[in-house]
């Protein structure tokens, strides 16, 4: 059984609690602090309990020194505090004196937030491969370690899979939350749709044929039709193909024949942009020019019909550019729609959840996974390294 906080003890502890603040940041500006308030609940449930709270998380990814000051988790705790309303001191270091210090000088409720875990990356990606030495220094820094981090769940990372080895250990109120609405993928209320779009098959042949039993409507769109409807024979101009999951895709189609749906028309244009000679064509008058960059309004059509009659929505990836506006149609049209109807929808992985927040309906959908590899991945049915340790 996998622990949860109110499983371990914590109170008057030195609680690690590694965090996912992997916020979009432009211009020195925290341009959506979703992932920090996902966090707030545990960090309060630990004020409550007294404990010294120290704060870990990573942010982008460190390859080069010019990384780092891009990824400085700074303007994160500046945030956070206003969020809280009490100080986090940020710690401009993941190991030393320094940190150790601040640390030994803390008094209970204080909160610490350290720089970026992924700044270890730097030197022989200490962070990233699981370093043993650095694992068991930051497990010395706290008495116990709770892991609200569910979009790493995935990598067996040293500040998630490295201290939950060597401390008493839990997940935090926002994993429970997720694992507990994925599990509710695992016996949905029938019918159930599946909705794949997003660009890349290879990252969803896992999750298709974990799915594709359970489903009784496979609904594929965006970059990842292309390669479906080219199994099938269509000619798809110079729209996204992965030449090398044809075969999968045939496979899928010949066993799956009955529940896998793809678009019959689409929104083309002739370069990779927004703008140009638009418009919607039949998948059959598709030319060798043509780029297919959103779904047209009759596969929208049919894709309601079959949405309308679903008691439960698993969703990944937008059906077309979503970052055109001229090509975001699709994905807005059947957000709001399903929003509209009410019906129970759970949608994983950030392009799609992107999408939602640009819709500004992320208060009106059932629910919005902050994982994107992790959800796929426990929807695989894959053990996720960061759950096995607790
Ligand atoms: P993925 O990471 O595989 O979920 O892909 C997400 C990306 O797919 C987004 O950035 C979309 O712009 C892109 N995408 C969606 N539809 C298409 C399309 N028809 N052609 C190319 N890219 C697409």
């Amino acid at each position: 059984m996998i622990k949860t906080v109110k499983d371990i003890n914590i109170k008057d502890k030195k609680v690690i609690i590694r965090c996912d603040f992997n916020v979009p940041i432009e211009n020195n500006k925290i341009i959506d602090d979703s992932r920090i308030k996902a966090n707030l609940k545990t960090i309060n449930y630990c004020l409550k309990n007294n404990c010294k709270i120290i704060l870990m998380s990573h942010l982008g990814r460190i390859k080069e020194k010019s990384d780092l000051k891009k990824y400085d988790l700074k303007i994160v705790a500046t945030r956070l505090s206003e969020l809280l309303k009490r100080k986090v001191k940020f710690v401009n270091e993941t190991r030393g004196k320094l940190l150790e210090n601040e640390i030994n000088n803390m008094k209970n409720k204080d909160i610490i937030l350290m720089q970026n875990t992924r700044y270890e990356d730097l030197d022989g990606k200490k962070e990233s491969t699981n370093n043993a030495d650095l694992a068991r220094y930051w497990a010395g820094l706290g008495d116990v370690f709770i892991n609200d981090a569910f979009a790493t769940l995935h990598r067996s990372h040293a500040s998630n899979v490295g201290i939950a080895a060597l401390l008493p250990s839990s997940i935090g109120f926002l994993v429970e939350n997720e694992l507990s609405h994925l599990e509710e993928l695992k016996t949905p209320e029938k019918p159930f749709t599946v909705i794949l779009g997003g660009k890349k098959v290879a990252d969803k042949i896992g999750v298709i044929r974990n799915l594709a039993p359970k489903v009784d409507y496979l609904l594929i769109g965006g970059g990842m039709a292309f390669t479906f409807l080219k199994a099938e024979g269509y000619e798809v101009g110079k729209s996204i193909v992965d030449l090398d999951n044809i075969e999968f895709c045939r496979e899928i189609l010949q066993k799956y024949s009955s529940k896998v749906v793809l678009p019959v028309d689409i929104r083309v244009n002739q370069e990779f942009s927004n703008d140009g000679n638009l418009c919607i064509k039949d998948i059959t008058e598709l030319s060798e020019n043509d780029i297919g960059l959103d779904i047209g309004d009759k596969s929208v059509t049919i894709f309601k019909n079959i949405l309308e009659k679903s008691k439960t929505i698993f969703w990944n990836g937008p059906l077309g550019v979503y970052e055109f506006d001229n090509f975001k149609v699709a994905t807005d049209d059947i957000l709001k729609f399903l929003v509209d109807k009410k019906i129970k929808t759970i949608l994983g992985g950030g392009d799609i959840v992107a999408s939602l927040h640009q819709a500004k309906l992320e208060n009106d959908i059932y629910y919005a996974s902050t994982g994107g590899g992790a959800t796929l991945e426990y929807l695989e049915g894959k053990i996720l390294p960061g759950l096995d340790k607790i």
